[in-house]
């Protein structure tokens, strides 16, 4: 359930409100204020707020999901984030994030760079912590590699999505990050979460590649749970009995995403099919589609690369792909951006 209490309501109303609630229904209790409201949201119980609340409540939302804030049945309107220079979620945008999987050194970061800003593009990514499931494998350049994206950031005035993996990165990430993302493996991480909603960046949430979309939708009412709005879901591949690829790209999920779900969504064709030959198709099926965006890696030299070799496209068909992508988001009256 969520409730709209006016903004008049006194902190000392609301925290009566929200004890009651607790009290009568055993269940934890969510509570954010704008300027227009209070919102107040539970999980199901027999409760009548008006008969307790009367005068101070607004509006009152039921559910039959176990996600609420993020659902289309609380608000139809699509989150939009426009934030210092980004747009997500704008009917008229799709974002092209591009970049290698690791900041590897400075070199190889300028080359991509250059191709972003060539194209008129606005976002590079690319990871400095990377949690591999081989512990003796590269697991990324750490607070140099933060150095050097925010040389990146200051000469080619992009805006940087970088991973946060753990709790005790998040200030080292934030010194750089516009766009903060929560990696596949880390979605059902409370701690990282609870942490994310604190944070005033977009955090692009990916979808574990065991998760059902319910619960992608509940880890996204986890971070919207304290008021964060600027949340942009990204669908990267889950996995299923098919081996051949590296995981199973779920274009449905986006689907399902726009028509049950108010918040943005991307699609990372990289990871999901794990070969270089398979990402310009998927990621312009995705454009095709209508999802928010798409995410590519792209390295200056995919067979030095430290970490997910096969799947980074080379710089010229990085260039193939933009010019590929640009006639399919047209079509679909969007602008790729
Ligand atoms: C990434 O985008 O750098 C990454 C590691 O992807 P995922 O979390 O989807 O595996
Ligand atoms: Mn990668």
């Amino acid at each position: 359930m969520i409730i709209h209490l006016k903004p008049s309501t006194s902190d000392i109303k609301l925290q009566t409100i929200l004890g009651r609630i607790q009290y009568d229904t055993s269940l934890p209790v969510y509570s954010f204020r704008n300027d227009s409201k209070v919102v107040v949201a539970f999980g199901t119980a027999d409760f009548n707020p008006i008969e307790m609340f009367g005068d101070d409540v607004i509006e009152i939302f039921n559910f039959d999901t176990q996600y609420q804030l993020c659902s289309k049945e609380y608000d139809t309107a699509p989150v939009v984030i426009s934030d210092g220079g980004l747009e997500v979620g704008s009917p008229a945008g799709s974002l092209l994030i591009c970049g290698p999987c690791a900041v590897e050194s400075r070199e190889q970061m300028d080359r991509v760079c250059q191709l972003i800003v060539n194209n008129g593009l606005k976002v590079l990514r690319a990871g400095c912590f990377k949690p591999r499931t081989s512990i003796y494998s590269f697991q990324g350049l750490g607070k140099k590699g933060i150095d050097i994206l925010k040389e990146m950031r200051d000469k080619y005035s992009l805006l940087i999505a970088t991973e946060v993996c753990e709790p005790s990165q998040i200030d080292e990430v934030l010194q750089v990050a516009d766009i903060v993302q929560v990696g596949a493996k880390s979605m059902y991480d409370y701690e990282l979460l609870r942490l994310c909603t604190q944070i005033d960046q977009p955090v692009i949430l990916k979808r574990h590649y065991a998760a059902r979309l319910e619960e992608f939708a509940q880890m996204a009412d986890m971070l919207m749970s304290k008021g964060k709005q600027n949340i942009i879901l990204c669908e990267r591949g889950i996995r299923t009995f098919e081996t051949a690829t590296r995981f199973t790209l779920d274009l449905g999920a986006v689907v399902w995403i726009k028509n049950h779900l108010r918040l943005p969504v991307i699609v990372d064709p990289s990871h999901a099919f794990g070969m270089e030959y398979g990402v310009i198709p998927l990621a312009k099926a995705a454009m095709a589609l209508g999802a928010d965006g798409v995410m590519v890696e792209a390295h200056p030299e995919p067979e030095r690369a430290m970490s997910d070799s096969k799947q980074q496209l080379t710089l010229e068909q990085m260039q193939r792909l933009i010019n590929e992508l640009k006639p399919i988001a047209k079509a679909v009256n969007k602008t790729l951006v």
